[in-house]
C-alpha cells in the first residue's frame, strides 16, 4: 500500500486493484486489473463458454447453478466475513444479503426452463395452417456491471437470471468491491470449471464503459443514475440493449391507521441498514396529522439505540461523506430540525443517525439520494397528500406504506416499480417479484419472470402443417378466396362485444 493511501479508496499499482476497509483502512485484496483489450479478450473467451454451456441444455444449467448456490450456502460465513472485510458491512448484514442472494439463484435455476422454454402457439385465423412456436434464445454474453453497496445480491440478481437463461457472464464489479466480485466468480468456477462462463473484469469506470464496446448482446447496470446515463449511451454506440437499475429516494407513507410502532421500527431499519447505503433504503417519510408526534417519537427512540461502529457500519465510500454532510447542512439551513444526529453526525468514516423534520421539499435531503442513515419525516395532512409528495421526485425506485383501509390503494399510485404494505424492502427478498424502478430509477427487471425474460431475445418460428385452404399471403391467391377470408373475418371478429 502507498504512504497516501485513503482507507476504503481503491488503488491500482502495478497492475493490481487493491482494495482496503474503509474503517481501518486493512488490506482487504487484490486483483489483476483488465484494460479494454483484455475486457474484449474476456468476451471473446465468453463467446465460446456461451456455447458450451448452452449446450448444457435447460436440466444441466439448472444443476450447476443449484450447486452453486448450495456452496454459497455451504460457505456463507466465509463471504460475509469477506463482505464485512471489504465493505465496512456488519457481518448480520451481509449473511442477510447472501441470504436473498441465494434466493434469486434458487428461483432463477429452478424457473428457467418454464419460463423461457419453448412452447407452441395457438393457431390464428390468417395462417390456420401453419403452427407457431416461441421460445427466449440467449444473447450470448451478457455484461454485468455491478455497485458496492449490495457486492453479492445486486450483481446475483442478473448474473443468476443471465446464466439461468442461457448465456455467459461478464462481470465487471466496483472498484470498492472487486474482491467480493472475484470470490463469486472464483467459486462458480469450482462447480463449472470446464469453460469460463462467468468471468470478472476489475478496473475503474472506463472498464465498465469499454464492457459496454466489447460486443456483448446485452448490458446490466446497476449503480448511481448518472453512471447509468453513460452506459446507456456507450451502449447505443452499437445498439447494445440494457437494463438500468440506479438510484432512488424511497419514501415511506404511515396513514391514520397505521400501527404506528411497526412503522417506526420499519422506517428505522428501511432508512439505517446498511449505514443507509441501499438503493431502496426509506430516505422519507410522509406520516398523517393523526399519528405523526407519536411516529416522530417511535423513530427517535428506535434510531436513538443504534450504535454506530455497530449496527451502523462505515461509509463504504469516502466521497459520499461529503455529500452527506452537504444534505444534512442544507437541511439545517433551510429551517430543518435534527430531532436525532444532525450538525455533527458525520465523523469519518461513520455517520450517527439523523432523524430531520420540518424539512422543506426543495431541501437536497428531500430531493437527492442522500445514501447515509439520515430520514425525514414531514408532516401531512392525509394519505393523498403524501402520495403527492412522495410522488414529486424524478425517483421511482420502490417505497412502503404503513396503514390498513387505503394501503393497497395507495401502494399502487406510488410512481415506484416495487411497494412494500405493512413492510420495508421486502420485495427484494422475493425471488418471484420483479425488481427495478421507472424514472431515474431506471427501466428493466431483474428477478422474477420478467427478469429471466430480460435476458434472452423472444424468437417466433412458424411451421406449416397443411397446405392452405384460404391462401392469403401469396400472389396466388384469388379475389373469391380473398372475400371469403374478409366474410371469415367478419363472422369472427365483426360482432361488436
Ligand atoms: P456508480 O454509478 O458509481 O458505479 C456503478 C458501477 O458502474 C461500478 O462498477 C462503476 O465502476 C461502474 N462505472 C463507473 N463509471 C462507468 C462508466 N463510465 N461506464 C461504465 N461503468 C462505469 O454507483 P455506485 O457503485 O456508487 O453504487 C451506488 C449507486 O447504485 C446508488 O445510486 C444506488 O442507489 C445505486 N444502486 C441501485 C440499485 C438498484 O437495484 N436500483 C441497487 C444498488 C445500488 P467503479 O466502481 O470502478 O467506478
Amino acid at each position: 500500500m502507498t504512504a497516501t493511501h485513503v482507507p476504503g479508496l481503491p488503488v491500482i499499482e502495478d497492475n493490481q486493484l487493491i482494495s482496503t476497509n474503509p474503517a481501518t483502512g486493512e488490506e482487504a485484496g487484490r486483483v489483476p486489473a483488465a484494460d479494454e483489450q483484455a475486457v474484449r479478450a474476456a468476451v471473446e473467451r465468453a463467446k465460446e463458454a456461451a456455447a458450451w454451456w448452452q449446450g448444457l441444455g435447460w436440466d444441466g444449467r439448472r444443476t450447476r447453478l443449484l450447486r452453486w448456490r448450495s456452496l454459497l450456502v455451504e460457505r456463507i460465513d466465509e463471504l460475509a466475513e469477506l463482505t464485512r472485510l471489504e465493505s465496512g458491512k456488519p457481518v448480520n448484514d451481509g449473511l442477510i444479503e447472501i441470504t436473498a442472494a441465494v434466493e434469486h439463484l434458487d428461483w432463477a435455476a429452478r424457473h428457467a426452463k418454464k419460463v423461457l422454454g419453448p412452447r407452441r402457439m395457438r393457431t390464428r385465423l390468417l395462417l390456420a395452417e401453419h403452427v407457431g412456436h416461441l421460445e427466449y434464445q440467449p444473447f450470448g454474453v451478457v455484461g454485468v456491471i455491478g455497485p458496492w453497496n449490495y457486492p453479492i445480491v445486486t450483481p446475483i440478481g442478473p448474473i443468476s437470471g443471465a446464466l439461468a437463461a442461457g448465456n455467459a457472464v461478464v462481470f465487471k464489479p466496483s472498484e470498492y468491491t472487486p474482491v467480493v466480485g472475484q470470490w463469486l466468480v472464483d467459486t462458480f468456477a469450482e462447480i463449472v470449471p470446464e469453460q469460463p462462463v462467468l468471468q470478472a473484469v476489475h478496473g475503474l469506470g472506463d472498464i465498465g464503459g469499454a464492457l459496454c464496446r466489447s460486443g456483448v448482446g446485452k448490458v446490466s447496470f446497476t449503480g448511481s443514475t448518472a453512471t447509468g446515463k453513460k452506459v446507456m449511451a456507450a451502449c447505443a454506440e452499437n445498439l447494445v440493449p440494457v437494463v438500468i437499475e440506479a438510484g432512488g429516494k424511497d419514501a415511506l407513507i404511515v396513514d391514520f391507521d397505521a400501527d404506528v410502532r411497526a412503522a417506526a421500527e420499519a422506517a428505522v431499519w428501511g432508512s439505517m441498514t446498511n449505514a443507509g447505503q441501499t438503493c431502496i433504503g426509506i430516505e422519507r417519510v410522509y406520516a398523517v396529522a393523526p399519528v405523526y408526534d407519536a411516529f416522530v417519537a417511535a423513530v427517535v427512540e428506535k434510531a436513538g439505540k443504534l450504535r454506530t461502529g455497530e449496527e451502523i457500519g462505515p461509509i463504504t465510500m469516502p466521497r459520499q461523506l461529503d455529500i452527506i454532510r452537504d444534505h444534512i447542512e442544507d437541511a439545517l439551513a433551510k429551517g430543518g430540525r435534527a430531532v436525532l444526529g444532525g450538525a455533527d453526525a458525520v465523523q469519518a468514516p461513520y455517520v450517527a443517525p439523523t432523524v430531520f423534520v420540518d424539512v422543506p421539499e426543495d431541501s437536497s435531503e428531500i430531493r437527492e439520494e442522500t445514501f447515509g442513515p439520515t430520514l425525514t419525516i414531514t408532516r401531512v395532512s392525509d394519505v393523498d397528500e403524501a402520495i403527492s409528495k412522495a410522488n414529486d421526485s424524478p425517483y421511482g425506485l420502490g417505497g412502503s406504506v404503513f396503514g390498513k383501509k387505503n394501503a393497497v390503494r395507495a401502494a399502487r399510485r406510488l410512481r415506484s416499480g416495487m411497494v412494500a404494505v405493512n413492510g420495508t424492502l421486502t420485495f427484494v427478498g422475493m425471488g418471484n417479484l420483479p425488481f427495478g424502478g421507472v424514472g431515474e430509477s431506471g427501466f428493466g427487471r431483474i428477478h422474477g419472470e420478467d427478469g429471466l425474460r430480460e435476458f434472452a431475445r423472444p424468437k417466433a418460428i412458424t411451421v406449416r402443417r397443411a397446405k392452405s385452404l384460404l391462401p392469403a399471403m401469396t400472389f396466388e391467391r384469388t379475389p373469391a378466396q380473398v372475400r371469403q377470408i374478409v366474410k371469415a373475418l367478419r363472422l369472427l371478429y365483426g360482432r361488436k362485444p
